[in-house]
C-alpha cells in the first residue's frame, strides 16, 4: 500500500496551496485496485480505520518536509462517525510532528447526513485540535443544503462531474450558483478534475479559489513533489 499526492493550485495556477493524499494499493502483479474499491473491501472487512490512520501517519510523515503546504487526506463516511476519531488524528499527528494546521480532513457528503449533530460534533473537535475539514464530491450526493447551513466546513469541493461539463449552458449555470453559494457561506471553493485551460479560465473567473486536475498534475509519488514545487512559487500563509 502506498500513498500519492495530488497538488491543489491557487486559481490563478500560480501557486501550490497543498497536496491531497491518495490510497494507491498495488496487487502481487503489480496492478492496482481503485482507491473506490479498496475502500469498499476495507470498509467491509472492519479494516477502514487502520487503513484510514496509516493513509494519515505516510502522508503527514511525508509532507512534514514541505513546509507551509496543507495536506489533504480523505477520511471515510465509518471512520469518520468513531467517536475515538479525533483522538486518533491527535496521536498520529503527535507521533509525526505535523503541525495540525496544516491538516484538511476530506469528507463526503453522506458522512454527515445520517447524524448532521455528530458530524457537527466531530468538525468542531477537528477545529479544536487546530485542523480544517473539507467537504468532498460536492453535488454529487443529497447536495443538501441545511448541511452546508449547519455544518462549518472550511472548504466545498466541487465535483468533477460538473467540471467536465463546462462550457455547457447548463452546467455553467449550476458551477456560477453552487461557487456563489459557497463563498456567500464564506468558505473556500476547490473545482476538481479540471484538465483544460478552457475550464481552468472559467472555473477562475467565476470565483473558484483553487483548482486540482490533471492539467496541473496528476497524483505524484512522494519523490516527485519537492521538484514540482520547485517550479512554483508557494503562496504565504
Ligand atoms: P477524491 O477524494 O475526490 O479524489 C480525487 C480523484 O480524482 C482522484 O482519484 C484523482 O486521481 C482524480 N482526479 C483528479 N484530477 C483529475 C482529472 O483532472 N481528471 C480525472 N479523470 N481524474 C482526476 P483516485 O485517486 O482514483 O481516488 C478516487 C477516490 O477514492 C477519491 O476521490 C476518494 O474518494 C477515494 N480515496 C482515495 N484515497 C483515499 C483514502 O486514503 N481514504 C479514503 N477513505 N478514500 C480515498
Ligand atoms: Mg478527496
Ligand atoms: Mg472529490
Amino acid at each position: 500500500m502506498a500513498v500519492a499526492f495530488q497538488p491543489q493550485l491557487t486559481a490563478d495556477g500560480q501557486s501550490v496551496a497543498s497536496v491531497e493524499a491518495l490510497l494507491r494499493w498495488r496487487l502481487p502483479d503489480g496492478s492496482f485496485i481503485s482507491p473506490e474499491s479498496a475502500v469498499a473491501y476495507a470498509e467491509r472487512e472492519g479494516l477502514i480505520d487502520v487503513i484510514g490512520l496509516y493513509v494519515l501517519q505516510q502522508a503527514c510523515t511525508a509532507a512534514r518536509a514541505w513546509p507551509g503546504l496543507v495536506l489533504a487526506v480523505n477520511i471515510s463516511p465509518t471512520h469518520f462517525a468513531k467517536p475515538g476519531f479525533v483522538d486518533d488524528v491527535a496521536r498520529v499527528l503527535d507521533a509525526t510532528w505535523f503541525p495540525a494546521n496544516r491538516l484538511e480532513i476530506e469528507i463526503v457528503e453522506s458522512a454527515a447526513f445520517d447524524d448532521p449533530d455528530h458530524a457537527s460534533r466531530q468538525i468542531e473537535r477537528l477545529h479544536a485540535i487546530g485542523a480544517r475539514v473539507a467537504m468532498d464530491d460536492f453535488g454529487t450526493g443529497y447536495s443538501s443544503l441545511s448541511l452546508l447551513q449547519r455544518l462549518p466546513f472550511d472548504k466545498v469541493k466541487i465535483d468533477k462531474s460538473f467540471v467536465d461539463g463546462i462550457p455547457a449552458t447548463r452546467s455553467v449555470a449550476i458551477l456560477h450558483a453552487m461557487i456563489a453559494l459557497v463563498r456567500a457561506l464564506g468558505m473556500k471553493v476547490t473545482a476538481e478534475g479540471v484538465e483544460t485551460v478552457e475550464q481552468q479560465r472559467f472555473l477562475k473567473a467565476a470565483g473558484c479559489h483553487y483548482l486540482q486536475g490533471f492539467l496541473y498534475a496528476r497524483p505524484l509519488p512522494a519523490e516527485s513533489i519537492p521538484a514540482f514545487l520547485e517550479k512554483y512559487k508557494r503562496p504565504l500563509r
